[in-house]
């Protein structure tokens, strides 16, 4: 017998004994939406590979080394999607959206990923999103808001007590300006012994620096100058006004000011649910405030704020915390036949029964009566 081909690396089957676990996700979700407002955007699977260079950023791991690229017959360097954001955006641009009433807030639902990473527990190649994007409103109201929706979903999956969020502010282009200075200087000081990723980060991008997981890299880091410390005004003033909001909501956080993100286009508000039931990749959501990223893919001056959520690792802290899901729907009746005008007859009758919306079914394999009763009773 010829081999089997298996799955390519990084990649899983979802098989229908777990499917039900994944509609109920998809389903709460599409509920919460609904209740908040957002409504539902679905965008290509591959986008032109500028998008994410120019949206995601060229100093980040995923446009650095995380991007499915390939070049079709006409020469178009296109892109597996690596996020949600950058796409939505792009959508919002192209069709006007940004014409209508505001704020405008969308989702996705599971949005299929594709990072070239390498795979572990919680970490895959293609993995699934729920995100949500508010447009239109720079109000710290409106990041309480984001935070509330990602905080709600969690509450009505009884997983809000299991999962810590972390806020940080990173700032505006001006404050942040004097902050990369800072640690520019104090990365700069040791630059020899950062990792090969880091010295070239470090002129470009030096706030990435304290997101690298190399351990030398985040032994220097340890005491590198903190953004909170050069937050102006404004954004500080905008950073305490979320934080009451979220006390006013009782949504309890704890400020780390380590959070910079993966990907470039943040400003101010930065957040992260953690989890510490599913081991290293702890991260369940993720998400900021992009006031810049609308205008650095060619559109208005348009402030977003949103979050993704990776639903594998949503699944795997259910699962660890025993969370319960629906029950697998089942079969109401099995119409069993003897002969083919019977049969017949069965089919006819399954028909009304579904009409009716139950799960019918009869012989379709040309049993004997005593096979069908067996085979309606598995
Ligand atoms: P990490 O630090 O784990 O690499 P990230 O900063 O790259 O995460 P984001 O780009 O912010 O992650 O994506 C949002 C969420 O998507 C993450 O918090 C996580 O839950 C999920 N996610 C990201 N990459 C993967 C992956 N390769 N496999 C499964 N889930 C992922
Ligand atoms: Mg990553």
């Amino acid at each position: 017998m010829a081999s089997i081909i298996r799955l390519p690396k990084g990649t899983r089957d979802i098989l229908p004994d777990e499917i039900h676990k994944w509609y109920h996700i998809e389903e709460v979700v599409r509920r919460l939406c609904q209740d908040f407002g957002y409504r539902e955007i679905r965008t290509p699977v591959f986008e032109s590979t500028d998008l994410f260079v120019r949206g995601v950023g060229d100093t980040t791991d995923i446009v650095q080394k995380e991007m499915f690229t390939l070049v079709d017959a006409g020469g178009r360097s296109l892109t597996l999607r690596p996020e949600g954001t950058s796409p939505v955006v792009r959508a919002v641009l192209e069709n006007s959206l940004y014409a209508g009433p505001m704020p405008l807030k969308l989702y996705y639902n599971p949005l299929t990923c594709y990072r070239a990473e390498k795979p572990q527990a919680g970490r895959q190649r293609e993995f699934h999103q729920f995100g949500v994007e508010l447009f239109g409103a720079a109000t710290p109201a409106a990041d309480a808001e984001v935070i509330l929706v990602a905080y709600e979903l969690f509450r009505r999956f009884g997983l809000a007590e299991r999962l810590l969020l972390k806020l940080n502010s990173i700032g505006c282009p001006t404050c942040r300006a004097k902050y990369q200075k800072a640690l520019h200087d104090h990365f700069a000081a040791r630059r020899e012994e950062l990792c090969d990723t880091c010295k070239d980060r470090l002129e470009r991008n030096p706030m990435r620096l304290l997101d690298c997981k190399s351990p030398i890299c985040q032994e220097i880091g340890k005491g590198a100058p903190m953004m909170l410390d050069f937050l102006c005004e404004e954004c500080t003033d905008h950073f305490e006004q979320v934080k009451a909001r979220l006390n006013a909501m009782d949504i309890p956080y704890v400020i780390n000011p380590k959070i910079v993100r993966g990907l470039d286009y943040y400003t101010k508000t930065v957040f992260e649910f953690v989890t510490d039931k599913i081991g290293a990749q702890s991260t369940i959501c993720a998400g900021g405030r992009y006031d810049g990223l609308i205008e650095q893919l060619g559109g208005p001056a348009l402030p977003g704020i949103g979050f993704a959520m990776g639903l594998e690792r949503i699944l795997m802290t259910m699962e660890a915390c025993g969370s319960a899901f629906p029950q697998q729907p089942e079969c109401a009746a099995f119409i069993g036949s003897m002969g083919d005008k019977a049969g017949a007859k069965a089919a006819q009758l399954v028909t009304q029964l579904r009409d009716e919306g139950f799960w019918a079914e009869c012989d379709t394999m040309g049993r004997s009566v005593k096979a069908q009763m067996k085979f309606a009773n598995k």
